[in-house]
């Protein structure tokens, strides 16, 4: 795989992959960060004497163009962060987004239209996708791929249009993924702490297999906690549970035991009669909890068990917060154990990933303690799970064509 800095690109057309699927609220910009972001491989490709075309999707279009869901406001923005004009094409690919893309000049930037107006984007065959990722990638001399969040995606734009450009290469925030991750998968500083939390143990069971033997502790809150604690033959009352999912959280505890990693579950819980409760009903271990509650959070003798592994961590890996953090009563949990990992010195190497798992690290105001945010969700937790993601894979492949 080439980065960004390896390839000659001065005087070319470079067409960029970035993520621009920011959420919108009529018609406005309400978080702009994956737009600041992608700033420093916009800016690099235009001081470097290149023309530059951008791409991404934005939303779920259903059937074709829907206006609510046009890059136009991605466009403004893009333009007064880079200090330039930054005109919107009316479409991904055709006769018209080439002519404009061929009357570019050094330095000059184009904002294509929102990939998945055609279905083809995300077309579940290769070959209803191919031809549309061809003509796309067959726009530019240089495709670079900066997209960490798609990277799991046999989308048009991730395997199909690298192969068509002459030239392809890694953008500098995807390099930066690649970077952080791969060293915490592949050297990593021990104790190794994985954490792990959120909704599903679903979501999740392909990266806590991928972690077993690989990580010291995997450290298990949030929903998906209820699920292991029915495995361990608890009675959970009202909690989420996952009850086709039992077995496989039995299994998941003795294969930690055969391959040596350390297995933290919660020993208490932070209990409400609804999500909404403005107050917790309590707290206590599995049984002390009535059977018309449901667990909300670790409870207290869990949170130091967790900081006390975290406090020995020279590695750790988040995803999944240990609580329903989005309301006050049930935040405690995950703020304390996002505030140990925050308090690492910055010799360990700290890691969060997945939507939920950032939002919650901004609301406690510790991203800057962090190591490394990344800007994945399902990608984040396919890497973590050992697979060689589409992305990462046909970027290898067009280099050594
Ligand atoms: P991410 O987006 O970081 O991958 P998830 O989507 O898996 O995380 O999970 C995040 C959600 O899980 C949060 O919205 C949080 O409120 C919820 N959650 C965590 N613990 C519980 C719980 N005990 N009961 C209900 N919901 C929970
Ligand atoms: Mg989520």
């Amino acid at each position: 795989m080439l980065y960004l800095e390896d390839v000659d690109i001065k005087g070319r057309t470079v067409l960029v992959r970035e993520d621009f699927n920011v959420p919108l609220h009529d018609g406005r910009i309400t978080d702009e960060n994956r737009i600041v972001s992608a700033l420093p491989t916009l800016k690099y490709i235009l001081e470097q004497g290149a023309a530059l075309v951008v791409c991404s999707h934005l939303g779920k279009p259903k059937k074709g163009p829907e206006p609510g869901l046009s890059l136009a406001p991605v466009a403004k923005r893009l333009g007064e962060l880079l200090g330039r004009e930054v005109p919107l094409a009316p479409d991904c690919v055709g006769p018209e987004v080439e002519s404009m893309v061929g009357d570019l000049q050094a330095g000059d930037v184009l904002l294509l239209e929102n990939l998945r107006f055609h279905a083809a984007e995300t077309g579940k065959t290769p070959d209803a996708r191919g031809d549309f990722g061809r003509r796309l990638g067959g726009l530019a001399d240089v495709f670079v791929n900066d997209a960490f969040a798609v990277c799991h995606r046999e989308n048009a734009s991730v395997v199909d249009a690298p192969g068509a450009a002459k030239t392809c290469s890694c953008g500098m925030l995807l390099k930066k993924e690649w970077e952080y991750l791969g060293e915490a998968l592949r050297e990593p500083a021990r104790p190794f702490v994985a954490v792990t939390g959120g909704a599903k143990v679903s979501s999740k069971l392909g990266v806590l297999t991928g972690l077993l033997g690989k990580v010291d502790h995997i450290i298990v809150g949030g929903a998906m906690a209820n699920t292991f604690a029915v495995a361990q033959g608890f009675e959970v009352g009202r909690s989420m549970v996952e009850d086709d999912l039992v077995d496989a959280a039995a299994d998941i505890i003795d294969q930690a035991r055969a391959k040596g990693t350390t297995l933290h579950l919660p020993l208490d819980v932070v209990w409400g009669k609804s999500t909404s409760d403005a107050q917790a009903g309590g707290s206590g271990a599995w049984g002390d909890m009535p059977q018309d509650a449901m667990a909300l959070d670790i409870g207290p003798e869990t949170v130091k068990l967790f900081v006390s592994v975290i406090e020995q961590a020279r590695t750790v890996v988040w995803n999944g917060p240990m609580g329903l953090f989005e309301n006050p009563a049930f935040a405690d949990g995950s703020e304390k154990v996002c505030r140990a990992v925050a308090g690492l010195d910055s010799d360990a190497l700290t890691i969060v990933g997945g939507g939920d798992s950032v939002a919650m690290v901004g609301a406690f105001d510790l991203a800057d303690e962090f190591g490394f945010i990344s800007t994945g969700g399902g990608s984040f937790l396919e890497f973590l799970e050992g697979k060689e993601l589409p992305g990462f894979r046909a970027l290898k492949e067009c280099a050594s064509q």
